[in-house]
């Protein structure tokens, strides 16, 4: 006889530690620093990974349900812990979905006699021991589990900021290994995102949303605007932000540029693209689109659903083959200005290889490898030294000049009336204060080097940029319904910091 309570802690730690010390070396390599173990962080990691396990079992365990799951969960784990084991797989949503719909005589192979210990101490054994409890259910026992959700989420949330930095490290250098090896916690949340994903997909069908635009263009003026949306570039490593390295040998050279201070909001591409591209729900493409301005999204990468309407056109056929580099998408600006007759028009090309980590080698052709030695690896704290970690991001901005560079010529040579706009979604951290990459906890401000982005413009026509000591991302927005002539609730025209001159 056993109260549900401690049957459920007793289960869910054992499971947690059985199967995760079963290969817990993979794990440790990524929580190195230098010649040390980063225990602590590697604790917190367990520590958040082992609550959200224990409170997704004291959610769903009821009377009727408890004894059937923790075996289903035995039964998994026994699955899931051997291949993690045996084959090393990663297990996320797409490995749930070919498990569930691939063809069953491919997992027959792959079963053997070495399967047979992890069936007797992760499944059988225990199945018999479960199978002769009696769980005793409390009065009010979904208050009491009420109370143990709530400290193990204090506990995680506790861990988990206090050790953020460590985490992230550790997620990112990995790859997110750490996240699909974590048992059992890696497999549910992996089936939960493969039936979100199944399920979303067959009830909501992938047409966008009909988003109501009421608005309307006051004025039909000729006029291209264009947006280039980069990725983790940062300005402290931009030669025309003051850095001291010739990283920027294209722009450095145009005197008509305007270099501002831009400010990212959120650390994350996934989030920071709406910061540039949607406001109050309403995408920008949308709105122009909507109201007959014509309106193009070309991509390297992709814009997620932040050009849902029109639909964003992927870069194909790319020049060096296979690899698609940021500049395929500039044949596509090409071919657009060349098809252009008359009116206002809108252009976004994501430059979404930009500076991105942790392999950052592989986001610039060979040619651009000018500062070295470079580092090669994903795991750049232990195995590159920060010379070469910055000559790596340096490659980057190298090439990143190069392409705005060569947009910027585009448009300079097709004699269009245009302004242009570059911006990155974020910054990047390279070791300062013992920070990587990017990404802060919510509701802590991102760290300057993450927030300071490049914010480039150049226009064909004459135009007044406010001074601000700062432009934020939901500016841009603002300034580009602005400069189409937009007249449109969601948008505030007070916020537009580039003005045209007409002369009078
Ligand atoms: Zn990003």
């Amino acid at each position: 006889m056993v109260n549900f309570h401690t049957f459920s802690i007793a289960f869910c730690t054992l499971m947690f530690f059985v199967c995760n010390s079963l290969f817990l070396e993979k794990f440790t390599i990524w929580f190195k620093n230098r010649d040390s173990i980063d225990y602590l962080g590697l604790g917190a990691f367990f520590a958040l990974a082992y609550a959200i396990f224990l409170i997704f079992f004291l959610l769903i365990c009821h009377r009727k349900t408890t004894k059937i799951i923790a075996i289903i969960l035995c039964i998994f784990s026994t699955i899931v812990a051997y291949f993690i084991k045996k084959y090393d797989v990663s297990v996320d949503r797409t490995m749930v979905m070919n498990a569930l719909f691939t063809d069953k005589s491919e997992v027959h192979s792959l079963l053997s006699l070495q399967m047979i210990p992890y069936v007797i101490f992760l499944s059988l054994l225990p199945i018999i021991f479960i199978t002769r409890l009696t769980i005793i259910f409390p009065k009010n026992y979904f208050i009491k589990s009420l109370k143990i959700i709530l400290i193990s989420l204090a506990i995680a949330v506790g861990f988990g900021y206090s050790q953020y930095n460590s985490i992230h490290r550790a997620v990112n250098l990995s790859r997110k290994k750490i996240v699909y090896i974590v048992m059992p916690t890696n497999y549910i949340r992996s089936s939960l995102s493969a039936f979100n994903h199944t399920f979303s997909k067959k009830f909501f069908s992938s047409t966008p949303r009909d988003i109501k635009v009421e608005g309307k263009v006051l004025k039909q003026e000729d006029l291209i605007v264009v947006l280039a949306i980069g990725e983790t570039s940062r300005q402290k490593n931009f030669q025309l932000y003051g850095y001291d390295r010739q990283t920027n040998p294209i722009l450095s050279k145009d005197k008509k540029l305007h270099v501002l201070n831009g400010k990212a909001k959120i650390g994350s591409t996934l989030y920071a693209l709406p910061e540039i591209l949607v406001k109050n729900d309403i995408p920008l493409t949308a709105i122009t689109s909507k109201l007959g301005i014509d309106t193009s999204c070309y991509v390297n990468y992709s814009l997620y659903d932040n050009c849902a309407i029109p639909g964003e056109i992927k870069v194909s056929n790319c020049k060096r083959g296979k690899l698609c580099f940021d500049e395929d998408t500039i044949p596509y600006l090409q071919e657009n200005l060349h098809q252009y007759k008359s009116g206002p028009r809108l252009v976004v090309l994501h430059l979404g290889g930009g500076s991105h980590g942790p392999s950052y080698h592989e986001r610039y052709p060979i040619e651009f490898q000018i500062f070295t030695p470079i580092c090669k690896d994903a795991d750049v704290i232990n195995k590159c030294s920060k010379e070469e970690l910055y000559n790596t991001f340096d490659n980057t901005i190298l090439y990143v000049d190069h392409v705005v560079g060569n947009i910027i010529k585009t448009l300079d040579k097709s004699k269009l009336n245009y302004v242009f706009i570059y911006l990155s979604d974020h910054g990047e951290s390279l070791l300062e204060e013992g920070r990587i990459f990017h990404g802060m906890p919510p509701g802590i401000d991102l760290p300057p080097e993450q927030a300071q982005i490049p914010l480039i413009v150049k226009s064909s026509i004459p135009i007044t940029i406010k001074k601000r000591p700062e432009y934020t991302q939901q500016e841009v927005f603002d300034t580009i319904i602005d400069l189409l002539n937009i007249d449109i609730k969601v948008a505030d025209k007070t916020k537009s910091f580039i003005s045209k001159n007409y002369s009078k």
